[in-house]
């Protein structure tokens, strides 16, 4: 057999073997389940007229996150993205500064970060977690850095390494132990962006309630949605209090007068919004495990796969598995392109990860490490058909 012809037939045993999971027809990637109150709510919302951003629900989504993450404080905010930009804010990040964060993740974290006018600094992965290779980064910052003050500087810039955003892939747990002992030891202060990984329990604990303050995402293809939406979390105080002020456009508490005390931001989740998300906490657990059953459903279809691994939660991880991944053995990386083009063909959306975030053009002359694990691992990642829901189909 040529090599086209052998990938061919590889990429057809890969889309048969996620069809024996999916079943027929048009499969989205992640789709979103409304099974619970979600009409309720927002009739009681309309009826309300309570749309907008001061309404019960907001108040009410808010406690629901505390309980169900632990966190000592949430704060709906209108998407992940501005919540990221308020988590940065509401530590201190600015102008000038640089925040260390993993070059494989989605273009919102490195964003968020440029919104404040710092410098994104990107970091390798590590293949047990698909999360930033905190091994690695120890003896990067030993070589690059060093404390002025209490601060950590980079000696090649100049500039403050303000903060460290840890992202926890397709809802995989970072390494985050080694990751606080790192911040603490050179004084960087740690944010977890949690945009994918509410559900998830690192030893036991929500991941997001690890860092000084973290950000969740509700878009519609997270776990849970909002339509659009995120949250802060933090169990600090002041972090809390300044990132409600700022997102509520700094206004100062007053009967009738208009008074702000800073350039505020316009952040805050609507009631409607807040409506939806209520109805989809409850269903919470029931999603998480949906999307667990689902690897349990794939991993019998692909265990005796020699060419490509569906990747497994880290060891002492609780995962909720938001995206399902494909992983290709490295002399296997080649299949790519052809298993997207033959499952896609098929009506199966599957899809590369991201574009690493220094090969994106706003970021491609950030400070960055070498990036060996994430460039391979950017070359052999597939994301497979995700919803919760497909666990019940199959
Ligand atoms: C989804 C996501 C975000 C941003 O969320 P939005 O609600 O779409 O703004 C941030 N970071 C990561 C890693 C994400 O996956």
């Amino acid at each position: 057999m040529t090599d086209t012809s052998k990938s061919t037939l590889m990429a057809h045993q890969v889309l048969d073997s996620i069809r024996n999971v999916t079943g027929p027809g048009k499969i989205p990637l992640h789709e979103p389940v409304f099974i619970g109150n979600e009409w309720e709510y927002l009739k009681e919302c309309l009826d309300s007229t309570f749309v907008s951003s001061i309404g019960s629900f907001v108040d009410r989504l808010a406690v629901d996150l505390q309980d169900y993450t632990g966190a000592s404080y949430a704060i709906p905010m209108v998407n992940g993205t501005a919540a990221l930009h308020m988590a940065l804010i509401s530590i201190g990040v600015s102008a000038g500064d640089e925040v260390l964060m993993p070059a494989l993740t989605f273009v919102a974290t490195a964003n968020a970060a440029t919104y404040c006018g710092a410098v994104p600094h990107f970091i390798d992965a590590e293949d047990r977690s698909l999360g930033v290779d905190a091994t690695k980064l120890e003896e990067y910052l030993e070589a690059i850095s060093e404390q002025r003050q209490g601060k950590c500087i980079n000696k090649q810039t100049g500039r403050v390494i303000r903060a460290l955003i840890v992202m926890h892939t397709f809802g995989h747990p970072s390494d985050l132990e080694k990751c606080i002992r790192l911040a603490e030891n050179y004084n960087i202060t740690l944010v977890e962006d949690a945009a994918e990984s509410l559900g998830s329990l690192y030893r036991g604990r929500h991941t997001g309630t690890f860092g000084k303050v973290s950000a969740l995402s509700f878009n519609g293809n997270k776990t849970i949605t909002t339509g659009g939406g995120g949250a802060i979390l933090t169990n600090d105080r002041e972090v809390a209090s300044k990132a409600l002020h700022l997102s509520t456009t700094a206004k100062v508490g007053h009967e009738w007068e208009y008074k702000h005390d800073a350039v505020g931001y316009n952040y805050r989740m609507p009631n409607l919004n807040a409506a939806l998300g209520c109805a989809q906490m409850e269903k919470l657990d029931e999603l998480v495990e949906g999307q667990r059953a689902l690897y349990r459903l794939y991993e019998r279809e692909f265990s005796s796969n020699d060419k490509i691994k569906l990747f497994t939660e880290p060891e002492g991880c609780k995962s909720n598995y938001w995206l399902q991944s494909l992983i290709l053995t490295e002399k296997n990386d080649s299949l790519r392109e052809e298993i997207l083009k033959v499952t896609n063909g098929d009506g199966v959306m599957c899809r590369p990860v991201w574009k690493l975030m220094h090969q994106l053009p706003p970021f491609r002359d950030c400070p960055r490490m070498t990036l060996d694990c994430a460039q391979s691992l950017a070359a052999r990642i597939i994301n497979i058909p995700s919803s919760p829901v497909l666990a019940k189909t199959a």
